[in-house]
């Protein structure tokens, strides 16, 4: 077990320095009775453990220091009432250690719990303080909303965590499975070894930036909500009343400053709000509905978060997406590179040969391109090459066959996977009239129609791609030395 000493870390916060001018060392009257501060100077020490990495409410930071909104409160409710809680913070490795320790009486305080019947049984529980709605994250490319969504998927959950009780004890038909830490459960869903977490929201957008997990979303709520109470050992009764007065001596706008300070927005409701006895009065019962009210907009507000990281991640995505795109798309025609093209013809063949299917290759060369840069220049050299591919994509759109590729300057490669060489060689044909029937504006008054050399080759016994496209290259120019706008088909296999 690693300890820590409590309030070492900077009281020159500038989130505790805030905190402290706007809130005032409370000098007035002492919260606790006589009895209580006896208790806590006769106690040596509180070995109080945290749950190790469940931010932002409780965890250890990269140099081993407590952090988040519990330890705030703590630090807050200690300075305010001068408690002078003695607390030695028990650094353990996972929330299933905590509630062990617990169990055993090796510690004797946790700072953020769900109180269960199990732990009931040992540890008595304050008010809650903090309340926070656990959500579905799922991979972007998930169809479904709600919990409905995942029959039949993997789910994960945080051992020990009473979220994923709570699932295994209301959705028992789905298929879950424990992880040891949210970042863990993340990480999983991200990289797809499970297709779902449930996880607080707050934690979850904290490791989401951390971790640039780009690819995730939030899908709904999944029915349970965390309402987080600080726990002590059954048999402690005065601290648990001690925390209690801490807690209900802190103000709301300390509560807000602490939420809105580590989740930015605040995604977490206050949970002393509708359980204090002073707003049974009738203006009591006004602020409690304005505090409802508050209450929906903070969700409100929490849902937006989500929604705009959802949103950012998207983008990201969208950018990721159009820098691949830029990398296989030639920017003149719109159409596939050299570097698309060939890799695709070297899958396509490979899986042709494998299952025993035909694969045929045309290489098309505009005719007399040079006439054109000679004559209109080369802007509308670009633009006729444009119309070209424009012509023999709709074509392969309309039949649904091959890909179309830039295999340099004017010259294509289009696949064929699937199809034998009757079948290639009417596609050609017709791609050959299309182009020639196809009036290209060069400028005002003036149409070019252009045409094109096809060389034809069709998969024969085992060659490889290059090979083939070889052969079609040579039909290429056998197309042209016959006199142009023509298909020609590979010798060999005509021989063949
Ligand atoms: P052939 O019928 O024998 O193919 O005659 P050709 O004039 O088309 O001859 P060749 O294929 O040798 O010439 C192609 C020309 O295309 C040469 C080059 O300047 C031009 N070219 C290559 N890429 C581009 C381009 O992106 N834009 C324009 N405008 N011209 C290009
Ligand atoms: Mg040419
Ligand atoms: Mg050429």
């Amino acid at each position: 077990m690693k300890t820590n000493a409590f309030l070492t870390r900077s009281l020159l916060s500038g989130l505790y320095l805030l905190l402290l001018s706007m809130s005032g060392m409370s000098y007035g009257q002492d919260i606790l009775t006589a009895e209580e501060r006896q208790w806590l100077a006769d106690q040596p020490v509180i070995r109080f453990a945290p749950a190790p990495n469940y931010p932002p409410v409780e965890f250890f930071d990269d140099n081993n220091e407590y952090q988040g909104i519990t330890a705030d409160f703590i630090r807050i409710i200690d300075q305010k009432f001068n408690f002078g809680l003695k607390l030695e913070i028990v650094q353990l490795k996972s929330w299933g250690e905590v509630v062990s320790a617990g169990r055993a009486r090796e510690v004797d305080m946790w700072g953020a719990a769900e109180q269960t019947p199990a732990r009931s049984q040992y540890m008595q529980f304050t008010r809650p303080y903090i309340r926070l709605p656990a959500v579905i994250i799922v991979r972007n490319e998930f169809v479904g909303e709600g919990i409905e969504a995942l029959e039949g998927k993997q789910v994960v959950g945080i051992d020990n965590y009473a979220s994923y009780e709570h699932l295994q004890e209301h959705y028992p038909q789905l298929n879950t499975m424990a992880v040891p830490d949210i970042e863990t459960g993340l990480r999983m869903v991200s990289y797809g070894s499970a297709d779902a977490i449930v996880a607080s929201n707050a934690a979850a957008i904290y490791y989401i930036e951390r971790n640039g997990l780009t690819n995730l979303k939030v899908i709904g709520e999944s029915g349970f909500e965390w309402n987080l109470r600080f726990a002590v050992r059954d048999d402690w009764a005065p601290l648990l009343s001690i925390m209690q007065k801490g807690l209900d001596g802190i103000t709301a706008q300390q509560k807000r400053d602490i939420y809105r300070y580590w989740i930015n927005l605040d995604s977490v409701e206050d949970g002393a709000f509708s359980q204090n006895g002073r707003y049974i009065t009738l203006a009591g019962v006004l602020v409690a509905i304005l505090l409802v009210l508050l209450g929906w907009c903070v969700r409100r507000k929490s849902k937006l978060k989500m929604q705009l990281l959802t949103q950012r991640l998207e983008e990201q995505k969208q950018i990721e997406q159009e820098l691949k795109n830029l990398a296989t798309t030639d920017a003149l025609t719109g159409t596939y590179n050299r570097r698309a093209i060939l890799e695709m013809a070297h899958v396509d063949h490979a899986k042709c040969l494998a299952e025993g299917q035909p694969f045929s290759v045309l290489l098309m060369d505009i005719d007399h391109f040079k006439q054109v840069n000679d004559q209109y220049g080369h802007e509308v050299g670009d633009r006729v090459i444009k119309a070209v591919v424009d012509v023999c994509s709709e074509v392969l759109q309309v039949k649904s066959l091959g890909h179309i590729g830039r295999f340099g300057g004017e010259e294509f490669v289009i696949l064929l996977p699937n199809t034998d060489q009757a079948a290639a060689s009417i596609l050609a044909e017709q791609l050959r009239e299309r182009v020639e029937r196809e009036p290209i504006q060069c400028v005002k008054n003036a149409w070019h129609s252009a045409t094109v050399s096809i060389g034809l080759a069709s998969q024969d016994s085992y060659e490889t791609f290059d090979e083939l496209l070889n052969r079609a290259d040579l039909a290429m120019y056998e197309a042209k030395k016959a006199g142009r706008n023509q298909v020609a088909i590979s010798q060999e296999l005509v021989a063949g």
